[in-house]
């Protein structure tokens, strides 16, 4: 019917407000910051398009002052999960065969919803339910999100475009079909533009959808099923099921129909995720894609040539902001005896600078972590480090969850290359500091390379730009994203495609072209112009 060429050409970034006191950005925030503090919403499941309530609910409270309430959600049982299955495949008949320029005006709509109308609306509600400052909310809620919803549309273009050869006689194609079944969304509680990412993706490559949020990202998660619908997403296209993830996850791997995992979280989840398809292999229609980034020990290695005043900022924001829940987040550093005095000097100086509390005070520059479980969690690592006899607390320390989940900036150093806080993943404000002789550099390297099983993000800093090359060159496969001279995290959609392998995940790149393939299924067409009628060869004449 249409014989347009659309042009999809690779977007601007989505620039970052500066919410300076007075601009018309910080004004509508901190109103819509008021509004969604004197309310308590209810959050339903909805499937095809309908709002279900189960009667089985959960709270959303402000990680900051965990007695505030700010909704009530319904979690699905087993039978919504089927719903929600039998929804998206019904969905799929049509949202499959739409034409994908229908589909990328959907998702640009909803970019530019997100990016004007309702900016306010996810950055104060990241802020309040995932406890983010004015800066961390932007660049996720907003920016991030609007990158990754923009950007695709450019890649998806370009994969669509990549098509063989014809010679004279024949036209050959390649046709890229959406998967053939539904796509299970499972999204971490860190970043909303990650929970839009993991089902949009698959989405704009004709797929269908069935999005179970993290429990302790709802708030942001449910008002983006809102501007999805009002940006005129079909019902069933995406269908949003809160709920436990071992009941929702049950139910998902025992379809048929599942084709595929798009997962964002802990290296644990994805485990089981991974085992429980293993089991059920047989039983799958097609062979279920699996696409995971999960966890990472993301390092900072200082050369004895590095600027110190630099590694200092790398060290304390790439630890410490968003509280150091990102996934990308500094959380062990390597530093030569000769420049560590200094480095801890401006990272104490920082640290007893910074103001801790309520997102509502755009002062706070920390917040607090995500809920108790996690608070807990890295309390023993705190305690831990404490009762070491090869390790000490050097910066913060302190931790308290009487009013909020709040946990200081905290460093801590260790003579023990194998500390046990220098190996695991905490997600949660601490950084682990090996100091090492200078003279020690190769045996450090390796330290580095070995010591944790992850390989998500990594930097080295240094001036003698021979010396980190070679460290460059040695780290090949300790990190999916590298950085020199820049601290291990900040992936720019567009910029610096992210992700990491080993321990880290599948490394299919979120925020490039390469995660788009993985939701479809080429199919390539030959035809022949005039068909050959006789079945001898020239030479048999
Ligand atoms: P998580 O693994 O606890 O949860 C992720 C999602 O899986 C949630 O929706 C959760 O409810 C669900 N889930 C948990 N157990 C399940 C099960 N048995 N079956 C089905 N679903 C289950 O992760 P999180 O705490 O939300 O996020 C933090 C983790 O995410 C960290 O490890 C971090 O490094 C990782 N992360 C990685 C990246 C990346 O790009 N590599 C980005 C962000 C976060």
């Amino acid at each position: 019917m249409n014989n347009q060429i659309y042009s999809f050409p690779l977007p601007q970034n989505e620039p970052v407000k500066g919410y300076l006191k007075g601009s018309a950005e910080r004004i509508a925030l901190e109103a819509e910051l008021e509004r969604q503090s004197k309310i308590e919403i209810e959050v339903p499941l909805i499937i095809g398009g309908k709002e279900i309530r189960t009667g089985n609910t959960g709270k959303v409270v402000m990680p900051h002052n965990h007695k505030h309430v700010l909704a009530t959600y319904h979690k699905a049982g087993e039978k919504e999960v089927q719903m929600a299955i039998d929804a998206a495949m019904e969905a799929r008949k049509v949202w499959s065969e739409t034409p994908w320029t229908t589909r990328a005006a959907i998702i640009l709509k909803i970019a530019d919803l997100v990016a004007g109308k309702y900016r306010a609306l996810v950055n104060a509600s990241t802020m309040l339910g995932q406890s983010k400052n004015i800066f961390q909310a932007e660049i996720d809620s907003a920016c991030e999100l609007v990158d990754f919803l923009r950007y695709n549309c450019a890649f998806a273009s370009q994969i669509y475009s990549i098509q063989p050869k014809s010679a004279y006689g024949q036209i050959n194609s390649t046709e890229y079909r959406p998967l053939e079944g539904f796509v299970f969304a499972l999204s971490p509680f860190n970043f909303t533009s990650i929970a839009s990412n993991l089902s949009m993706t698959p989405v704009l490559m004709g797929n269908v959808a069935v999005w179970k949020p993290s429990t302790t990202a709802i708030l942001s998660n449910y008002y983006l099923m809102k501007i999805y619908k009002e940006a005129g997403l079909p019902d069933g296209v995406v269908n949003f099921i809160p709920g436990s993830g071992a009941t929702i996850g049950k139910v998902i791997m025992a379809s048929k129909d599942l084709a595929g995992i798009h997962f964002t979280g802990s290296s644990a989840t994805f485990n089981t995720l991974w085992t429980q398809v293993g089991d059920n292999i047989a039983n799958y229609k097609t062979y279920p894609r699996l696409v995971g980034e999960t966890g990472g020990k993301d390092f900072i290695f200082v050369h004895p040539s590095a600027d110190v005043k630099a590694v200092v900022h790398a060290a304390f924001t790439g630890a410490f902001e968003f509280q150091g829940q990102k996934c990308s987040a500094a959380s062990r550093m390597y530093a030569p005896k000769s420049l560590w005095p200094s480095i801890l000097e401006g990272i104490k100086a920082f640290a007893a600078e910074v103001k801790m509390g309520d997102v509502a005070d755009p002062m706070n520059f920390i917040n607090a972590v995500i809920d108790e479980t996690s608070f807990d969690n890295i309390a023993s690592y705190i305690e831990y480090a404490k009762s070491a006899s090869d390790a000490k607390i050097v910066v913060g320390g302190g931790y308290d969850k009487s009013v909020g989940y709040f946990v200081q900036p905290t460093v801590i150093e260790t003579t023990n290359p194998q500390f046990k806080s220098i190996k695991e993943e905490i997600f949660g404000p601490v950084l682990t500091v090996y100091v090492y002789d200078d003279d020690k550099l190769e045996e450090t390297v390796r330290f580095c390379d070995e010591t944790s099983p992850y390989g998500l993000t990594g930097s080295v800093f240094g001036q003698d730009r021979l010396a980190v090359e070679k460290i460059t060159s040695d780290l090949r496969y300790a990190a999916g994203n590298f950085y020199v001279n820049d601290r291990p995290t900040g992936a720019v959609v567009g910029m610096q495609p992210f992700g990491g392998s080993r321990a880290s995940g599948t490394n299919d790149k979120a925020g490039g072209p390469f995660n788009l393939i993985r939701w479809v299924l080429p199919r390539v067409i030959k035809e022949t112009l005039v068909p050959p009628t006789d079945y001898r060869y020239g030479y048999m004449k």
